[in-house]
């Protein structure tokens, strides 16, 4: 495992993260910001918005390392994470990539065992049970025991930036070609809502959102999720 110590300064250019030597290029190019004690969270970084989830998590002061490969999520001395993101993107896409680098099995199980989880907007349909208006092929972990509508919100036009009243408190998160929840199963909380339509569920230590609240850099289910990491 690399500490900062083993790890050279990040190269000039963009300013370090508040309270940070890791700006998240020097996290593309190294794999992980380890800080001792911390909870290391596991970004999966095969698509999408990975840069953002890592602002906001490297700002609460986390660890954070990238998941390419299995190896990154665990190896002979078990899991190398306490948390995983599963960030925004094109659900579509990470489903076929995770298969590709052979992660789909190993993310799955890990996240069924119980490693506190965050998917956002296409993080939300792979921890779904059911994708409603998949693409051709298209699977899910089938995890999280909801029933999800891709782009439900309309397309990249209809994005929005929109004020939400959450169990975890007030947000403004952006929409961008969202899913919605069409079902929620027994075990699963309602956190919000846009109108009257579900997008943000809860369900033991998983979190999931249909909407992004790194692009706002709105920190508060980031936080619920290292606090369910600390745990
Ligand atoms: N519509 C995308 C999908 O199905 C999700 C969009 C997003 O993550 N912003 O994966």
């Amino acid at each position: 495992m690399t500490t900062v110590a083993e790890r050279p300064a990040p190269a000039a250019g963009r300013p370090p993260v508040k309270g940070s030597i890791w700006t998240p290029d020097a996290l593309a190019a190294s794999g992980s910001a380890v800080r001792p004690g911390a909870p290391r969270v596991g970004v999966l970084a095969l698509q999408g918005g990975v840069r953002e989830h890592t602002e906001v998590l490297l700002g609460l002061g986390a660890s954070v390392a990238y998941l390419r490969r299995p190896e990154d999520l665990a190896g002979p001395d078990g899991l190398r994470v306490d948390a995983l993101v599963l960030p925004g993107g094109e659900s579509s896409t990470i489903d076929r990539l995770l298969r590709v680098f052979g992660l789909f099995e190993p993310l799955r199980d890990a996240v069924a065992a119980g490693v506190p989880t965050l998917g956002t907007c296409a993080g939300l349909v792979l921890l779904a049970r059911t994708v409603l208006d998949p693409a051709p092929g298209q699977r899910s972990l089938g995890v999280l025991d909801v029933d999800v509508r891709r782009n439900a919100f309309g397309s990249q036009v209809d994005s929005a930036e929109v004020d939400l009243d959450t169990t975890l408190g007030p947000a403004r998160v952006a929409f961008i070609r969202a899913p919605r929840v069409e079902r929620v199963g027994p075990g699963v909380e309602v956190i919000a809502r846009r109108g009257d339509a579900v997008v943000g569920v809860r369900q033991g230590t998983m979190l999931g959102l249909s909407f992004h609240p790194e692009l706002t850099r709105e920190a508060p289910f980031h936080r619920a999720l290292l606090a369910a990491a600390a745990r």
